[in-house]
């Protein structure tokens, strides 16, 4: 083990030695941010297990990145708890300055020193835990092998690609064994390509190294593949925290149904217990002429007028007979590399769109949809 000045960073090592971080938990109770009266995060509760990977997941404006300054000790909320592992860095009485919170930062716009190579870059994370030059030079080539940027150690930022930069903020922020990483949106400067990679990398790397992860993106493709957990935010509140499953399975309400997708909408006209199967079976207006489509709901129904909000992927385009569940018109048929997305009017103007089929049904042709029925859901209308 290398002799290090203080007991912490050499439990640090410690932990380098095994490849492993012990990630920690992140907890906020009752956290409240407003600026001029108006309220960025709402009353907020959240606790992150060690080494999992949570995602961020709202729309603009919903307060994703004052959650994650509040937890780096960028921004002060005006009130509640926030703990990093058992350590409190913020209530009413303490504020754990960033720097003390032993946590690291991957920003979108990379934030990279100019002036310095990426190698001291990445090694400028350890200065101030005061390693002997060696440990601290063969931890950053480690980690710039890592990241697969050995070939460009000596390079500044500017001789670097965007995705190359941000492999070496990853690598910054990983170098220094902290147990908790947060992201700001760190794809959206890439191009696509980049993207796919450097998410396969960060979904890696963060595993192996087993830190606490915390993610913002607006992606829901992106939240979905990466997270353990997604909370997804809207208005100041954590509206759902859940696995990607259950978020895409059972999303609590309209929004959030929207928001990771659905084909269409539909009003319902009346539902019922079908004793038989144990589901509900839902009846639409009858100028949509539908069958009932059967649906499994995970609690009570809720109060108010109740809307089923259907899945792309529960819908299936065949040819119309009287078995299928709904018949329609294509109105548009867009090719996608594997296959085509459609949009298909039902009576009444009611539309649903991307529709995937490896077949390609044309403009006009009139075609019976099948509806499986656990793509589809009971939602308040709101
Ligand atoms: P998101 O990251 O989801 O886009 P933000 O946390 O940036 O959302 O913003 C949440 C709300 O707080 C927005 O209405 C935004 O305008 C407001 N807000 C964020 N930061 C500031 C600030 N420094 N000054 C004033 N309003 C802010």
């Amino acid at each position: 083990m290398v002799n290090v000045l203080n007991d912490k960073y050499t439990v640090n090592i410690e932990k380098q030695d095994s490849g492993k971080i012990l990630g920690e938990s992140v907890r906020l109770s009752a956290v409240t941010k407003a600026y001029n009266g108006l309220k960025a995060l709402d009353n907020v509760d959240i606790d992150i297990e060690p080494g999992s990977f949570t995602v961020l997941l709202g729309p603009s404006g919903s307060g994703k990145t004052t959650l994650l300054k509040s937890i780096a000790g960028i921004t002060k909320p005006d009130s509640g708890t926030i703990s990093i592992g058992q350590r409190v860095v913020f209530d009413s009485k303490t504020w754990v300055p960033p720097e003390k919170r032993e946590l690291s930062m991957v920003f979108q716009d990379f934030a990279l020193w100019p002036h310095m190579t990426a190698v001291n870059n990445v090694a400028f994370a350890l200065k101030r835990r005061k390693f002997p030059k060696e440990t601290e030079n063969k931890l950053s080539s480690e980690m710039m092998e890592k990241v697969g940027l050995l070939d460009h150690v000596n390079n500044y930022p500017d001789q670097l690609s965007g995705g190359e930069q941000q492999r070496v903020a990853l690598a910054r922020a990983l170098v220094a064994r902290v147990g908790v990483v947060l992201f700001d949106e760190p794809m959206s400067n890439l191009d696509t390509d980049r993207r796919e990679v450097l998410r396969f990398e960060i979904s890696t790397l963060i595993h192996e190294y087993g830190a606490t992860a915390v993610y913002i993106t607006h992606d829901q493709s992106e939240a979905f593949s990466l997270a353990d957990k997604i909370a997804v935010l809207d208005k100041g509140k954590i509206q759902q925290y859940d696995t990607p499953e259950n978020i895409y399975r059972w999303p609590n309400s309209a929004m959030i149904a929207r928001f990771t997708g659905v084909s269409g909408e539909l009003l319902i006209k009346g539902i019922y217990l079908d004793e038989s199967t144990k589901t509900f079976k839902v009846d639409l207006d009858e100028k949509l002429n539908c069958k009932p489509i059967n649906v499994s709901v995970d609690k009570d129904l809720p109060d108010g007028r109740l809307k089923l909000f259907i899945r792309p992927t529960a819908l299936k385009i065949v040819q119309p007979t009287s078995l299928s569940t709904m018949t329609g018109i294509i109105v548009d048929v867009s090719y996608c590399g594997k296959g085509y997305e459609h949009a298909i009017k039902l009576g009444e103007g009611s539309l649903l769109t991307k529709i995937f089929s490896e077949n390609k049904f044309n403009r006009n042709e009139s075609v019976g949809i099948m509806v499986d029925s656990n793509g589809c859901l009971v939602l308040k209308d709101e």
